[in-house]
């Protein structure tokens, strides 16, 4: 896509725990509205790869720049997690977590205050919300879990601890949603799942797509790949080994070898 300009641009990150390199000068661009798969066998730098975009950890070396729809551009390299949320990169974690106690309504209503903070400068995490707000902020949350199909919506006043694990994971995704990201990255969110609630869940991924989200997903099983990415990128020992369609790296030598080696 060389006339439009990228969501995402990784240049040259590298990061190392101690002796172990994680990402050795990866570099990568998201293109906006894409699904872009990042695959590779166990310790070859994905989750890395996310906690670097999401800021849990600065790289050692490169930058990552996220550009805004005005075509101006932020250094994310360096910031929080809580400023890059606030940028628009929202994530899940291979872990769900949620607020067990809350209904599955509630959990959207808090994925939206750092949202509702930006908008109204702060002070509504202090104070509460007018009735209005309130409800312009339910209704906001009920959309979202109307993208899940009958899954979540009928469920909204439920505790989210009542919830199936596939659902649990549903939710989280929308949670992540209600801050409006620009950018969704999803860290094996169908871990655990049986291969129906996965094909269910890969579904509704798709579907969020559709909407107009940009998606990063990072899965460690190939096979999971199959459908759902525009893109799939192959990490092995850190390092960049492919990157192509699913039909394209599936029979890579390189890809193949990787997997085989671990
Ligand atoms: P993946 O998600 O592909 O399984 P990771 O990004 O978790 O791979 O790990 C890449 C390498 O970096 C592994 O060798 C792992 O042990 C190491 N690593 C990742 N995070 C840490 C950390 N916080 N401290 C020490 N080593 C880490």
């Amino acid at each position: 896509k060389p006339n439009s300009r990228p969501l995402l641009e990784i240049t040259q990150v590298s990061k190392r725990f101690g002796g172990v390199v994680a990402l050795e000068q990866v570099s990568l661009q998201i293109w906006p509205g894409e699904i872009l798969g990042v695959i590779g066998p166990n310790g070859s730098g994905k989750t890395t790869l996310f906690n670097l975009i999401s800021g849990l950890y600065g790289p050692d070396e490169g930058k990552i720049c996220l550009y805004k729809p005005d075509g101006s551009s932020v250094l994310i390299s360096g910031h929080s997690p809580d400023q890059i949320a606030r940028l628009g990169i929202a994530r899940t974690f291979q872990n769900v977590r949620l607020f067990n106690r809350m209904s599955v309504l509630e959990n959207v209503l808090v994925g939206m205050h750092g949202q509702l903070r930006s908008r109204f400068g702060g002070i509504i995490l202090q104070s509460k919300l007018t009735r209005q707000e309130e409800m312009r902020a339910e209704a906001e949350a009920m959309e979202l879990l109307a993208l899940f199909h009958d899954r979540l919506l009928p469920a909204m006043n439920r505790s989210a601890s009542t919830l199936s694990y596939a659902n649990l994971r549903r939710l989280e995704i929308a949670r992540a949603l209600a801050a409006h990201p620009s950018l969704l990255l999803l860290d094996e969110p169908a871990a655990g799942m049986d291969p129906v609630e996965t094909e269910e869940l890969m579904a509704d991924v798709r579907h969020l797509r559709a909407k107009g989200v940009t998606i990063m997903i990072v899965e460690h099983d190939l096979s999971l790949m199959a459908d759902l990415p525009d893109r799939i990128l192959v990490l092995d020992s850190g390092r960049r080994i492919a990157e192509g369609h699913f039909s394209q790296i599936q029979n890579d030598p390189t890809v193949i070898e990787a997997y085989l080696g671990h």
